[in-house]
């Protein structure tokens, strides 16, 4: 009887045990997916916006400064179209906030650009407390070694995605040296 007990017990526990992971597997799931909607809805948007950079001869880089739905920042690279050192993208979306909300720290934002960014913007991004940095490309021509830094760079894989910017940048430079 005693056996039969501790059995139908320990089963039951299992049962438990194997609920919570099936809950902690659903939660897992639903956050992956929410996570790849939010990156495609992000992705769409810097899709359609990275045409003002061809307007002005500027590299194709364009970048989303992102708190939540009603709070976020659009920035393109602006160097060549208003002969400005420090126009890239990144930095100009971090202006704009700056501006509007007239707070240097963007802690609760994630900054999403389709080219990983330079050491001048990574040294803009640590001033105003930025920790998570979404990119799709990397940029060869950076030395990443002569920088330390506590931002999370995550590369976004998505072959769709990557191979369009890939192709603006590449079209771009085609362009220019043709
Ligand atoms: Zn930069």
């Amino acid at each position: 009887m005693n056996v039969i007990v501790r059995v139908t017990f320990e089963l039951g526990q299992d049962r438990k045990v194997a609920a919570i992971r099936i809950q902690c597997l659903v939660h897992w799931l639903f956050f992956i997916f929410g996570e790849i909607m939010q990156i495609n809805k992000i992705y769409n948007l810097l899709n359609k916006s990275i045409e003002k950079c061809k307007k002005s001869k500027d590299v194709p880089v364009v970048s989303l400064l992102y708190k939540d739905e009603y709070n976020f920042y659009l920035g393109f690279n602006t160097r060549q179209k208003k002969y400005e050192i420090n126009n890239h993208a990144e930095i100009n979306c971090i202006n704009k906030a700056f501006k509007k909300t007239r707070s240097k720290n963007m802690s609760e934002y994630k900054l999403y650009v389709n080219l990983k960014p330079c050491l001048m913007c990574i040294t803009t991004l640590e001033q105003v407390n930025i920790k998570e940095v979404y990119y799709w490309l990397e940029n060869d021509k950076i030395d990443y070694s002569r920088i330390r830094s506590s931002i999370i760079f995550s590369k976004v894989y998505n072959k769709r995605q990557e191979e369009f910017f890939r192709n603006e940048l590449q079209n771009f430079f085609k362009i220019l040296r043709g």
